[in-house]
């Protein structure tokens, strides 16, 4: 028989992984008294352990996070709304503008000539559709970042 009582680690690994077991170390629990009431202690609490009930929660941790993640869409929905009325007022406010100094704005371009008229049209258009572009660019990016499609 082995002299030198069983360490942790050797009692552990019998009672956590029965089937694990070095001849040597079932020789001395087969002599020793102190190292096989080791064994039947570590064998209690792993019983205990298992007999505990698992612990619960009374919230969905897994649900929390996702709605963290990718919150719903009826609150961006209500955010897509605000900016559709706001757009649509500013598009009628615009417009009022508009038509309200339709005749200044039309004395405005008999004074300048045509050639520069084109010119200033066709360099706003230009400008307008670049920025739109880029505004739908950096749109579908940050889409693309946050795996919304
Ligand atoms: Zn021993």
């Amino acid at each position: 028989m082995n002299r030198e009582h069983l360490n942790d680690n050797d009692i552990q690994q019998l009672v956590f992984e029965s089937n694990v077991a070095d001849p040597k170390i079932l020789d001395h629990l087969q002599g020793c008294d102190l190292c096989r009431k080791a064994v039947d202690d570590y064998g209690i609490l792993l019983d205990e352990l298992k007999s505990l009930p698992e612990p619960i929660m009374d919230f969905d941790v897994s649900e929390q996070i996702l709605e963290q993640l990718y919150p719903k869409p009826e609150r961006d929905m209500a955010l897509n709304y605000i900016i559709y009325i706001v757009s649509i007022l500013c598009l009628g406010i615009g417009a009022v503008i508009f038509i309200l100094f339709l005749t200044q704005i039309s004395n405005l371009f008999k004074v300048i000539s045509d050639f520069k008229n084109y010119l200033i049209i066709s360099t706003a258009i230009l400008v307008m559709i670049g920025l739109c572009q880029d505004m739908l660019r950096t749109y579908n990016k940050k889409l693309k970042k946050l795996n919304f499609q």
